[in-house]
C-alpha cells in the first residue's frame, strides 16, 4: 500500500468538570466526550524523501513540527525505527483552536493511519499510550467512540452511543487558546459542578432529556464572561428549539442539540442569519 485516506472526527463534550488542579499544574477532568459528523480528511503517502512533509488547505496551520500531524508521525517513525518518508495532506474543515480538538483528532488519525500504512501492527493499547505523550485529548480520538473521561483526559471508559438526534455546530470569529481558560479557571472556588455520574446514567438508560437537561461545563465561567458572544449564541439555540446548548471544551464553539434534522435545520436558517457565528455545521453523533 502506497497511500491511505482516513477521516478524523472532531469532538464535543456533552460535560465538563474539572475536579481540581494537581501540584504538576495538570487539571484533574471528568467528562463526557463524543464525536461528531465534522470531520478532516488526511491522504498519507510513501514517498522517497526522507522527512515529514505536510501540505493543507489552511494556511494558518503550521507545517513543521508545531504540527500535531508532524508529531505523531514522528512519533511514529521513531517507534518503528523507520526512515520512511511521508507525506500527509490535510483537508481541514474542524473550525481551529474551537474547543473541537481539531489538532488532537488529526494527531490520533496519524497514529491510526501510519499503523496501518507502514504495517507496524502495534496494539491499540499502545497507541493510546503513544497518543496521550502528544495530547491529553489524542487517546480519547484513538477510541472514537462516546466515553467518560477522567485523569488528564486519558483514563478512558467507553459508554454505549446515546440516542439518535440532531447537532447544530456553530463558532463565533474568535479564537480561544486553551491554556488561557485553564489557566484562568480557578477550580478550587467553583460553585457549580456538572452531574456527569447522572448523565452516564441517563446516557446508559438511552434518556436523551436526561442527558440534555445535565449539560453543563465550567470552563463557560471563564470563557463565556471574556466573550460574551457564546452565551448569546446558547440563547440563539435555545431560542431556535434546542433541548439545550453548551460550550465545547474550552470553546468558543457552541452546540445545541435538536430532537430532529428539521428542527435543526430550521434552527440553522435563523442562526446563520444572526451574525454572531463565522461557521456553522448540521452533524450528528458519530461512533466507530
Ligand atoms: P482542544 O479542543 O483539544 O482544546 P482546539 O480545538 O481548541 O483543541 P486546535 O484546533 O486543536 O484547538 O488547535 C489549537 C492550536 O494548535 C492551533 O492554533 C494550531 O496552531 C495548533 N495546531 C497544531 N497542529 C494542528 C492541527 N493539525 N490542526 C489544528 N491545529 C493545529
Amino acid at each position: 500500500m502506497e497511500e491511505l485516506k482516513k477521516k478524523a472526527y472532531g469532538k464535543i463534550n456533552l460535560g465538563l468538570d474539572v475536579l481540581r488542579k494537581r501540584p504538576d499544574g495538570y487539571h484533574e477532568v471528568k467528562m463526557i466526550m463524543q464525536m461528531v459528523s465534522v470531520y478532516d480528511e488526511l491522504t498519507f503517502r510513501k514517498v522517497s524523501e526522507p522527512g515529514i512533509w505536510i501540505s493543507s488547505n489552511k494556511e494558518e496551520l503550521p507545517l513543521d513540527e508545531n504540527n500535531l500531524i508532524y508529531k505523531a508521525a514522528g512519533l511514529m517513525l521513531e517507534r518503528l525505527g523507520s526512515s520512511q518518508g511521508i507525506s500527509v495532506t490535510l483537508e481541514k474543515n474542524i473550525p481551529i483552536a474551537a474547543g473541537m480538538a481539531g489538532g488532537s483528532t488529526d494527531a490520533a488519525a496519524t497514529l491510526l493511519g501510519l499503523n496501518r500504512l507502514l504495517e507496524g501492527n502495534i496494539s491499540i493499547e499502545e497507541l493510546l499510550d503513544m497518543g496521550v505523550k502528544i495530547g491529553a485529548d489524542v487517546p480519547y480520538c484513538i477510541l472514537q467512540r462516546t466515553a467518560l473521561s477522567e485523569g488528564i483526559g486519558e483514563v478512558l471508559t467507553p459508554l454505549p452511543a446515546p440516542p439518535a438526534c440532531s447537532l447544530l455546530i456553530g463558532k463565533p470569529d474568535i479564537n480561544v487558546s486553551t491554556k488561557y481558560v485553564y489557566e484562568n479557571l480557578h477550580a478550587d472556588t467553583l460553585k457549580q459542578h456538572p452531574d456527569i455520574d447522572g448523565m452516564r446514567k441517563a446516557i446508559e438508560e438511552q434518556d436523551l432529556k436526561g442527558i440534555t437537561c445535565r449539560m453543563g461545563n465550567v470552563l463557560e465561567t471563564v470563557t463565556v464572561q471574556k466573550y460574551p458572544v457564546i452565551g448569546e449564541i446558547k440563547e440563539a439555540m435555545l431560542k431556535a428549539g434546542a433541548l439545550n446548548a453548551l460550550m465545547s471544551g474550552s470553546g468558543p464553539t457552541v452546540f445545541g442539540i435538536f430532537a430532529s434534522k428539521e428542527q435543526a435545520e430550521r434552527a440553522e436558517k435563523e442562526i446563520a442569519g444572526s451574525g454572531l457565528v463565522k461557521e456553522l455545521f448540521i452533524a450528528e453523533f458519530v461512533n466507530l
